[in-house]
């Protein structure tokens, strides 16, 4: 089937996502939009994922646990995990590699915990607007080891990208890549060779409620699930989308 996706959404935990990005406004307005699976993609963080999950289990929406990881050159990759416990192990070990700078929410933002009815738990101390110590050559080994899988984000953005970090394309075992929106494929697979049989998503990278992706970009799978996807992405195998 035709699973219409959007994998890198921030909450409200991100300083940078926006207060209404909580869980239960997320799963509605990706429901409107009519999207089939989404993932939720913190900065070095997976905290609103349990909050998530329950969320879009009640709603009938696929949610594929998630984190934004900035790794030690600064460098973006979205990184899914088929189960939300893979995806809590993976939090935890992200957590002991970021630097222990307490977050200062008039400089960064707020980074909001909820629960599943949107009632704030907690207030993450910890800036998650950091680089963590995991390097991007060890990125795609470290989020295997999780059952996980990963690709670089937004990488012809001109911050925190491989192109505006690293000057390159790596290819540190990436099966996947992902391009922005209005990004041309064919033309970056020309320059970087290495993205050029690999598979290309676009999501829309979202911090406010507006920008979740209406129905465009999509996958072929046979059920919207997250271990399915994973799979999917993992093979190696050029996915073709159309918008
Ligand atoms: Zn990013
Ligand atoms: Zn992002």
């Amino acid at each position: 089937m035709k699973v219409f996706y959007d994998l890198h959404i921030h909450s409200c935990l991100s300083p940078c996502g926006d207060d209404d990005m909580t869980p239960n406004n997320i799963v509605n307005m990706a429901k409107l939009k009519g999207l089939d699976i989404i993932a939720l993609t913190d900065h070095n963080s997976c905290k609103n994922c349990p909050a998530l999950v329950q969320v879009a289990q009640k709603a009938g929406l696929d949610v594929v646990p998630g984190m934004e990881l900035c790794t030690s050159e600064e460098c973006h990759v979205i990184c899914l995990f088929p189960t939300l416990q893979a995806a809590m192990e993976f939090d935890a070990f992200i957590e002991s590699t970021l630097p222990f700078i307490m977050n200062s929410t008039e400089a960064f933002g707020t980074q909001i915990i909820m629960d599943k009815d949107d009632n704030i738990t907690g207030h993450f101390p910890i800036l998650l607007a950091t680089a963590s110590s995991v390097s991007i050559d060890e990125v795609a080994q470290r989020v295997r080891s999780f059952g996980g899988t990963c690709f670089p984000a937004h990488i012809d953005r001109p911050s925190f990208s491989v192109i505006s970090s690293l000057g390159a394309v790596p290819d540190a075992g990436f099966t996947a890549f992902e391009i922005s929106p209005q990004g041309n494929a064919d033309e970056l697979a020309l320059k970087y060779p290495v993205i050029k049989d690999k598979s290309i998503i676009y999501n829309s990278d979202a911090h406010t409620l507006s920008d979740i992706r209406e129905q465009g970009p999509w996958i072929e799978l046979n059920s919207p699930n997250p271990g399915i996807l994973i799979k999917k992405l993992d093979n190696n195998k050029k996915l073709y989308n159309i918008f």
